[in-house]
């Protein structure tokens, strides 16, 4: 019935090619499933690519008292205590092998003088953990699980954006997605689909992101029936670039910090004594982004308006060994030498900790054949990542949701695409060309921004949190009638116009939820409720699609087993 429109299918189809994607493709392929990844921008381009310093696995290369009860702990400890044990328990178990067998499929990591994979500090994390590349590990990472899937034979489509979801009896079947280049339409059959699509972080003015994290994934599977889960928890990383203007937000690694950095305000002083007196800069990112953002709200912020870096007390070489990344970033795009002098960092929108909700084992989300692993699943981190474990989580969750994906695929009956549904999901994606007045899509987008930056931002306040709905709901309005001109062919305000109503959906999801939580936990930091709240601490917010409405309730966080408990008492 969808003849109309160039078709594929695969018995699994997986949205996104950053390391969760691609990992989810390899295992997937290993089930013998035939197996299709389509992915917005070009392969190699995803998210994963950016990481710089480093993947979090307990495997006691430097610190040989570590073990992955500690990195248990550790991440739940950071996550203030609202992970999902189970996630939460298997990505410590696990992410150790999993990097073994990265190393094995040929990635290269920095090495110790006795050979083995060299693991650097970093916050939260109490032992030497994350293994690293310089401050490249991301490209290492992709290299190898692109070399990987391809040599295996999965099925790339590059510069594909997919739009919709279909479902036939209560089960996943499809996607509706368009070509980048040619704006033409394509229909994709799947018996399983895994959504790997990254964070939201375009959303917010100052941002590590880039164009790619717009929230699709999540909208994508909110739209199709599946349930999305604390959302409220948005990471800002304490540390992007704030000068000059045009380069504010680009991330400035946390192995900075890792490698011996210091922060100091405009008086010289080590503020992260008041803050953190124990872990000092190597305190978890929600303490330490709010730390500066206080320091400069009170008067003692650096010249532009946050903190001095500075690992300029070691040797220029070492620095340029172990950071070339940050070296070239400040040399070229501030003007700043980082050997001989501090850096100039702030807070930067950085990470999704909510998504879709996942069965901890499977990864499969509250929708049959609909999988979710990485940024775009939740769970795991809780209220608060910490740094390393987002790049195990790809490779520990991106199998389990392949091997579930392709397991189940082979089990499921065959499934078929209603073709009014496509018709629909066509309509709505060329509606922008038929208005004949109506809004550029730039002036939406650059007004969402502004919006979620000033009221869901580090430290929230009722009133702000209820104007910011009242903001999204006329952005929705703004949207509906939006207007693109130009054709179809690469059309780069047409492709935002898209964008933007997962923007929508996705912030609207995060403002209601930050809303509904009367407490400060990790990442969400309430003025009104500066308290953790042991009651909260035992609720998950949860959002659902019910008709046109956005619902919002609590579901329990997962009684954890005595056993591990008492890992926490230690
Ligand atoms: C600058 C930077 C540095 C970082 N450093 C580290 C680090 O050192 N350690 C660490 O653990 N974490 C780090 N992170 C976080 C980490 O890189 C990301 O969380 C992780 O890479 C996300 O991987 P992913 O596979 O979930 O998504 P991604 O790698 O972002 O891949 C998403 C994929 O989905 C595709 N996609 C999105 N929407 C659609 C759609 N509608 N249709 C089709 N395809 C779509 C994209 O094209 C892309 O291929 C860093 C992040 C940044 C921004």
């Amino acid at each position: 019935m969808t003849e109309k429109y160039e078709t594929h299918e695969h018995d699994v189809l997986v949205i996104g090619a950053g390391g969760a994607g691609l990992r989810a493709a390899i295992e997937a392929l290993g089930q013998g499933a035939s197996v299709g990844v389509v992915c917005k921008s070009l392969l190699g381009k995803a998210h994963t690519v950016m990481a710089e310093g480093g993947i979090a696995a307990s495997l006691g290369c430097v610190d040989p008292a570590d073990n992955w009860k500690v990195h248990f702990r550790d991440t739940i400890a950071g996550g203030k205590f609202i992970n999902n044990w189970r996630m939460a328990q298997i990505h410590a178990q696990e992410s150790s092998d999993r990097v073994q067998e990265l190393e094995q499929w040929g990635a290269l990591f920095d090495r110790t003088p006795s050979g083995d994979i060299l693991q650097r500090a970093f916050g939260g994390h109490t032992y030497k953990r994350l293994c690293h590349v310089g401050d490249r590990t991301g490209l290492e990472m992709i290299r190898t699980l692109q070399d990987r899937g391809v040599q295996l034979g999965i099925d790339v489509y590059m510069e594909c954006t997919v739009t919709r979801l279909f479902t036939d009896r209560g089960r996943v079947a499809g996607a509706f997605a368009y070509w980048r280049e040619s704006g033409r339409f394509a229909v994709f059959k799947a018996k399983s689909i895994v959504i790997a699509t990254g964070g939201i972080g375009k959303a917010w003015r100052i941002t590590s992101n880039s164009w790619e994290y717009t929230g699709d994934g999540m909208a994508l599977a909110y739209q199709a029936g599946a349930e999305l889960i604390d959302m409220e928890f948005v990471q800002f990383h304490p540390t992007g670039m704030i000068w000059p203007p045009g380069v504010q937000g680009i991330l400035v690694t946390e192995a900075v910090r890792g490698e011996g950095g210091t922060l100091t305000n405009k008086e010289g002083e080590r503020f992260m004594k008041r803050y953190d007196p124990e872990k000092m800069e190597l305190s978890t990112r929600d303490v330490v982004a709010r730390a500066i953002y206080t320091e400069v709200k009170e008067g003692r912020g650096s010249e532009h308006g946050g903190a001095y870096l500075d690992i300029s007390h070691k040797p220029a070489d070492y620095v340029i060994r172990k950071l070339p990344s940050m070296y070239h970033q400040f040399k070229d795009l501030a003007d700043v030498d980082i050997t001989k002098g501090p850096m100039e960092v702030g807070p930067t929108c950085h990470y999704m900790m909510g998504g879709v909700r996942v069965d901890a084992e499977t990864a499969e989300t509250t929708l049959p054949g609909l999988y979710a692993a990485g940024e775009a699943a939740a769970g795991l981190h809780g209220a608060n990542r910490l740094g390393g474990n987002s790049l195990s989580d790809l490779l520990v969750f991106g199998r389990r949701a392949g091997l579930a994906a392709g397991a189940s695929a082979k089990r499921a009956a065959s499934v078929s695409i209603d073709a009014d549904e496509a018709e629909r999901a066509a309509r709505e994606l060329t509606a922008p060309f038929e208005r004949e007045t109506g809004e550029d899509p730039y002036a939406i987008h650059r007004d969402l921004e502004q919006k979620m930056q000033d009221l869901v931002g580090i430290f929230r306040v009722e009133a702000d949190l209820k104007q910011a709905l009242t903001e999204i709901a006329s952005f929705h309005r703004r949207l509906a009638q939006v207007k693109v001109t130009g054709s179809r062919l690469f059309n780069p305000g047409w492709h935002l116009a898209i964008d933007l109503a997962a923007m929508l959906t996705v912030t609207e999801a995060v403002t209601r939820s930050a809303l509904a939580r009367q407490e400060s936990r990790g990442a969400h930091s309430r003025i009104d409720f500066p308290k953790t709240d042991a009651e909260w601490g035992k609720k998950n917010n949860v959002i659902r699609r019910d008709g046109d409405a956005m619902k919002l309730s609590q579901s329990p966080v997962p009684e954890m087993p005595q056993d591990l408990k008492q890992l926490l008492e230690k």
